[in-house]
């Protein structure tokens, strides 16, 4: 019998900031059966796609794919272009940040966490003039790359990569860059080649709204480069044997055929519209949530408004509120999934994901659960965050896409 509870009638409100809701035209792509990976339509699918997927990363240099969820990506990107003892640099901008640096700690690298103090550098991007007055002092270059994350998704707050290039080059200092965009691709402005980034990472269940399971290093000329002469030990993940089998649209092993099928459908969908309108549907949709959260009277997660997330918003509870009770409530009466406070932030904060397949409407819907069910809790509003961004939506028509 169809168990009502975990069945319940309409859409479940996926609005966690990824895995994001998967559209039906990319569920459909991917329900055509299973090909031969050897055979030659799979060669003209991997060529197309190998192209094209070049446009999202605004990249003219080889992205790789991976049949891997994003961590799988970060440690191909470490892997590849580093050496056991490596010194590494990186930023503390939240759980992700935190992940990463665990990550190059238990693969042998020793790798340096700056950041803002205590909880302030969960509320801030990375602060490029920190990236370059160390680099500064690391005279004879001992650190071998900068890793930083562009999108922070535990906490809403982008990073500036422009301006961390721009440290490293003021610096002169010769350390690769690195940077997890794995939630910011396809939702937030991202340039791999124009801001001088030597490894990308990025994946598949956020703005590129297909299922996780697939994940991608866009790679400069300098990462190859370096990836030729390190040290650490490495084979599934090793750029070299791929990139000669990329050539004519194959894979050393077999891909995610069915998941290359969801990207295909993926990338037409965003390059038709034009990532530029994809960009702006998302600065407007973020734009109209915190004007939400602002009627509400509570405070964003990001400080500082010149790099609030247009993937998600961080929604801060007041003290003495467990957002994960408000959240549980929120699931249990309205199917509604918001993300839960990760790391430093867990129980202050709930995060609102604001990417890929949503439209006014959908957000509308969530942001009417979040009110219902934060009264449901008793956290006191001032007003009503829905009937403001209502107004915020209404009075900001998105101009059509041609
Ligand atoms: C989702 C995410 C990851 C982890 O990716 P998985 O696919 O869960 O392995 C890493 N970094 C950021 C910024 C993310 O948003």
């Amino acid at each position: 019998m169809l168990n009502l509870d975990f069945h319940p009638s309409g859409r479940h409100f996926l609005q966690i900031p990824g895995p994001s809701p998967v559209p039906d035209r990319i569920l459909r792509a991917m329900s055509l059966p299973t090909i031969d990976h050897r055979g030659p339509e799979f060669g003209a699918l991997g060529r197309e796609l190998l192209g094209k997927v070049k446009k999202v990363f605004k990249t003219e240099n080889p992205v790789i794919i991976y049949p891997a969820s994003g961590t799988g990506a970060w440690e191909a990107a470490l892997i590849n272009t580093l050496s056991p003892g490596d010194e590494v640099l990186m930023f503390e901008t939240g759980h992700f940040a935190s992940l990463w640096h665990r990550m190059a700690t238990r693969l042998g690298l020793a790798p340096e966490f700056i950041g803002l103090p205590g909880y302030e550098g969960w509320r801030h991007g990375v602060q490029a003039d920190m990236i370059e007055a160390r680099l500064r002092e690391d005279g004879d270059h001992r650190l071998k790359a900068v890793c930083v994350v562009h999108n922070e998704t535990s906490t809403g707050v982008t990073s500036d990569i422009a301006a961390v290039r721009r440290a490293i080059d003021a610096a002169g200092h010769p350390a690769l860059l690195l940077v997890d965009t794995i939630s910011g691709l396809a939702s937030a402005d991202y340039r791999h080649d124009e801001w001088g980034v030597d490894v990308t990472i990025s994946g598949s269940q956020k703005g590129l709204m297909l299922p996780p399971g697939i994940s991608f290093n866009a790679i400069s000329d300098k990462a190859i480069e370096a990836s030729r002469h390190n040290r650490m030990p490495k084979s599934f993940w090793a750029w070299d044997e791929i990139l000669e089998a990329n050539q004519n649209g194959y894979w050393p092993y077999t891909p995610s055929t069915n998941l290359l099928y969801g990207l295909k459908e993926s990338l037409d969908m965003l390059l038709d519209e034009g990532l530029d309108h994809v960009l702006a549907r998302h600065q407007r949709w973020a734009a109209g949530v915190r004007t939400a959260v602002e009627a509400w009277g509570l405070e964003i997660q990001c400080q500082d408004p010149a790099v609030y997330s247009p993937v998600l918003t961080g929604v801060v509870m007041p003290e003495g509120t467990d957002a994960d009770e408000v959240r549980k409530i929120i699931y249990e009466r309205f199917d509604l999934s918001l993300g839960t406070g990760l790391g430093k932030a867990k129980g202050k904060m709930f995060r609102i994901g604001h990417l890929g397949d949503c439209n006014d409407l959908t957000l509308i819907a969530t942001l009417g659960g979040c009110e219902a069910g934060m009264k449901l809790a008793g956290v006191p509003l001032k007003g009503s965050g829905v009937t403001a961004a209502l107004d915020y939506f209404a009075g900001q028509p998105l101009e059509a896409a041609h």
